[in-house]
């Protein structure tokens, strides 16, 4: 079997590539390793932006077990702030948190509604001559074929070892994440917001880099996880795990965490952030999603960056189709417009907040200051509406002069 379009990965990323080049009509088969329902370490938070993507792509909101929120309740120490999602021209003013086990599948299900061949437990590895790749290895239990796309769509998550195998490599002056998860029991396992911690103490109350989240699933569970960026002191050195455990210590009572609530091992991964990866763009092969390093530094999301990515990455493949040889290398601009400003800023903010005065600073100052919360909000979530969008750099202004002052 060739098809014309060949998608490596079944996640957010391939789903929504697969899904936008079928309903184009094109000749597109999905190939994903594991099957489904597959684990993923996630927080399975989706932000507003995500849910425009999912809306967009026929999601169906009722029928399944997606838990909507309506905001984030912030915290840096004890002090808290309660800040609902902001109202925007284009997006909806409400989130969700579904578990990934269950949200791939269902997407990659869209995408085989609109005429994709999706293929699980399928292992795909290139072959490649002068940037081509002339063939793609496939891998199932049944053994080992070749198959020749026309194009071949690169959405294998941050290990990308198919994008490696391309030579795409990741930009080591750029951020990077790491971080873990694990599931707990909870009898407020429905509360309507999601819950991020700023400053985490270990038991000995001492400050720890990292930030942590509580996301409520609504199906009795909760999602607790912690990460932190390499701009943080020392962050090769730190064990996310503990991170984790401190944050899971000291979380407030009412979300009865204990051993006896934990059933799964937590487990982590990487957040490669700041469109990192690259050449995003080869012959006949293009990236999206973590394996381009999507990930938004601001806030760790990368389900809605996979979406968009993919979604803007099946028109240049049509293109491309289309005879436009030349097509796949305007991708490159296009993701420089839509996110290079955003970036530029999310960059200069994560180093800031490396320097643990300035993140403590900014948590206990800014938190007390509800209009920069909430402006930081939707800079953070990128959720500015496009009249707004010049004001990003304003608020990082504004964000530096709160340190300044609380310094
Ligand atoms: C602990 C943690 C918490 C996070 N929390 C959030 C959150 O709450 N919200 C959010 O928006 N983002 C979050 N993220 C980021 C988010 O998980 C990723 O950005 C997102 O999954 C990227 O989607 P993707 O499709 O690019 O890659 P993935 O979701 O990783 O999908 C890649 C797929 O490719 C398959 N694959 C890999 N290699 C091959 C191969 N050779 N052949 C075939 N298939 C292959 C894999 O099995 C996998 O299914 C978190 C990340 C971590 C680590």
């Amino acid at each position: 079997m060739n098809s014309q379009v060949l998608v490596v990965g079944g996640g957010p990323g391939g789903a929504s590539t697969a899904y936008w080049l079928a309903r184009n009509g094109i000749d597109v088969h999905l190939v994903e390793k594991k099957h489904y329902p597959r684990e993923k370490a996630c927080g399975d938070g989706l932000t507003p932006r995500a849910i425009k993507q999912l809306l967009d792509m026929g999601f169906d909101f009722d029928g399944l077990d997606l838990h909507r929120v309506y905001g984030l309740r912030a915290y840096a120490g004890d002090l808290k702030i309660e800040l609902e999602w902001p109202d925007h021209s284009a997006y909806p003013k409400w989130g969700a948190t579904m578990r990934r086990a269950d949200l791939d599948g269902t997407v990659a299900g869209l995408a085989e509604k609109q005429g994709a061949i999706v293929e699980q437990g399928t292992t795909a590895m290139p072959i490649l001559e002068n940037d081509r790749v002339t063939g793609v290895t496939l891998t199932d239990a049944d053994g080992e074929r070749t198959v020749h796309p026309d194009l071949v769509v690169i959405a294998d998550g941050s290990n990308s070892r198919f994008g490696r195998g391309v030579g795409a490599k990741r930009r080591r002056d750029f951020p990077y994440g790491m971080a873990v998860r694990g599931y707990w029991e909870s009898p407020n396992s429905d509360d309507s917001m999601i819950e991020s911690q700023l400053d985490i103490r270990d038991a000995e109350g001492r400050a720890m880099p990292g930030y942590g989240w509580v996301f409520p699933l609504g199906d009795g569970e909760i999602n607790v996880g912690a990460g932190l960026v390499s701009t943080f002191k020392g962050w090769k050195d730190i064990n996310t795990s503990r991170i984790l455990e401190a944050y899971a210590q000291s979380l407030p009572e009412r979300w009865k965490i204990t051993e006896e609530t934990n059933h799964t091992r937590p487990i982590g991964g990487k957040l490669p952030m700041s469109l990192s990866v690259g050449p995003k763009v080869g012959r006949n092969w293009i990236l999206v999603g973590d394996a381009s390093g999507a990930v938004n530094p601001f806030n760790g999301e990368g389900i809605d960056y996979a979406y968009e990515t993919g979604r803007m990455a099946a028109r240049y493949v049509a293109d491309a189709l289309a005879g436009n040889e030349l097509a796949l290398a305007g991708y490159n601009d296009e993701l420089e417009e839509v996110y290079g400003d955003y970036h530029r800023v999310a960059r200069i903010f994560v180093k800031a907040i490396g320097n643990p005065a300035i993140m403590k600073t900014l948590t206990t100052v800014g938190i007390r200051n509800r209009p920069l919360m909430e402006w930081t909000l939707k800079v953070m979530a990128n959720l500015l509406d496009p009249e707004e969008a010049g004001m990003s750099e304003h608020i990082y202004t504004a964000i530096e002069r709160t340190v300044n002052v609380g310094s």
